[in-house]
């Protein structure tokens, strides 16, 4: 498991994140995320997964995610030695309903994505939304995305490829959003559909950090140390190298902690990454991103508290339009006796003035 080295400022953010949420107006206020892009089978639930510390994503060699998978992982702090230290998740279209066993998750994952995309490979673009509440998370919204394909298969339209591109844009182009392309160390790194992707979205680099998968299965005699060094396509925010489970090692039920103890083990002995520990490891990828994460969200806190203010004025002047509200009986008669004090002076000045309106005439 990860642990939360979050600072005071992103459990701040998510809990408005929760306020907001009801009232829809959300699309004014951006809130950071993190998206994964990549192409097809590049690794991106894998490492959605390491970096949550949970098996819970669908994941293989076919297309497995096909909706946005709207995560937000929140961090429970643990009290009392009483308090409830099980992680659970929750669905937004099952509310109130507590999943403590993250294999039932997935399978929610795939029936919902049935619901909505079909059986045969369909994709849609409408998300799924699911809140993990843990003492053992980083405060953060992750969403996975399906990953770029090139030839349609099963039920999926000719159009695909566009289709996708255009779902992957619409989260990855605000500002707000942190962006972790993922390109897979077997394939042509100079080609990497994520990172050209990550390039119309994020022209300037301000958001992307480049993630290479799959680094134990490079061609002999080859490493990613070029690239992991910015020497091939220079990123401004760096590349982390990561290590997911191999197939064989989620057929062989090996756990995500014995996946990133394998993981640390293989950097460690390795000839020539053990001398590159900063930039490898999911660990030093969730360190990256918290601290990205922070400042973003300073950047943004400025303008989330003027957008409060505003709202506050709002509410303000409509809760003074009902008047005052007036609690204890003793303060009611107060107020009674004010208003009948008035009243009887107000009344009183006007017959006055009438009578003596009279008098003069
Ligand atoms: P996605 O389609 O980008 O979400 O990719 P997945 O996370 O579903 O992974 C696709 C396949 O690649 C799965 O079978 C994983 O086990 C495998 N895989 C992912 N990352 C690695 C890695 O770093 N090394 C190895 N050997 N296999 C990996
Ligand atoms: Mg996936």
């Amino acid at each position: 498991k990860i642990t939360s080295i979050g600072s005071s400022v992103i459990p701040v953010v998510n809990r408005l994140q929760d306020i907001f949420a009801p009232f829809g107006g959300l699309s004014e206020i951006k809130l950071p995320q993190v998206a994964v892009v990549g192409s097809q089978s590049s690794g991106k639930s894998s490492v959605l997964e390491a970096i949550v510390g949970r098996d819970f994503l669908p994941r293989g060699s076919d297309i497995c995610t096909r909706r946005p998978l709207v995560l937000q992982l929140e961090n429970r702090s643990l009290k009392s030695e009483n308090d409830d230290a099980r992680e659970w998740g929750e669905f937004i279209h099952l509310p109130r309903k507590r999943f403590y066993d993250f294999a039932e998750i997935r399978r929610e994952i795939q029936a919902e994505t049935e619901r909505e995309a079909g059986a045969n490979r369909g994709v849609s673009d409408k998300q799924i939304r699911l809140k993990i509440s843990s003492p053992n998370v980083l405060n953060i919204t992750l969403v996975d995305l399906p990953g770029l394909t090139k030839v349609r298969v099963g039920d999926q339209p000719s159009d695909i490829e566009a289709r996708i591109r255009t779902m992957i844009m619409s989260y990855i182009k605000h500002e707000t959003c942190v962006i972790l392309a993922v390109t897979p160390a077997n394939a042509d790194l100079a080609n990497s559909d994520a990172l050209q992707m990550a390039r119309t979205a994020d022209p300037a680099g301000l958001r992307t950090i480049g993630v290479m998968t799959k680094l134990d299965i490079m061609d002999r005699g080859t490493d990613a140390c070029n690239f992991l060094l910015g020497k091939v396509i220079p990123l401004r925010l760096g590349y982390i190298g990561v290590i997911n489970r191999s197939q064989q090692a989620i057929n062989e039920n090996r756990s995500v902690a014995e996946g990133l103890a394998d993981e640390d083990e293989f950097f460690r002995s390795h000839p020539v990454y053990h001398s590159l520990s900063d930039s490898c490891g999911i660990t030093q990828l969730a360190k990256k991103l918290n601290l990205i994460l922070e400042q973003h969200i300073r950047k943004v806190l400025p303008g989330l508290k003027a957008d409060l203010n505003s709202k506050m004025v709002a509410v303000v002047k409509e809760l003074r339009s009902y008047g005052v509200v007036i609690e204890s009986k003793d303060e009611q008669g107060a107020l009674l006796l004010n208003i009948l004090t008035r009243y009887c002076e107000a009344f009183c000045s006007l017959v006055d003035g009438k009578s003596q309106e009279m008098s003069t005439t």
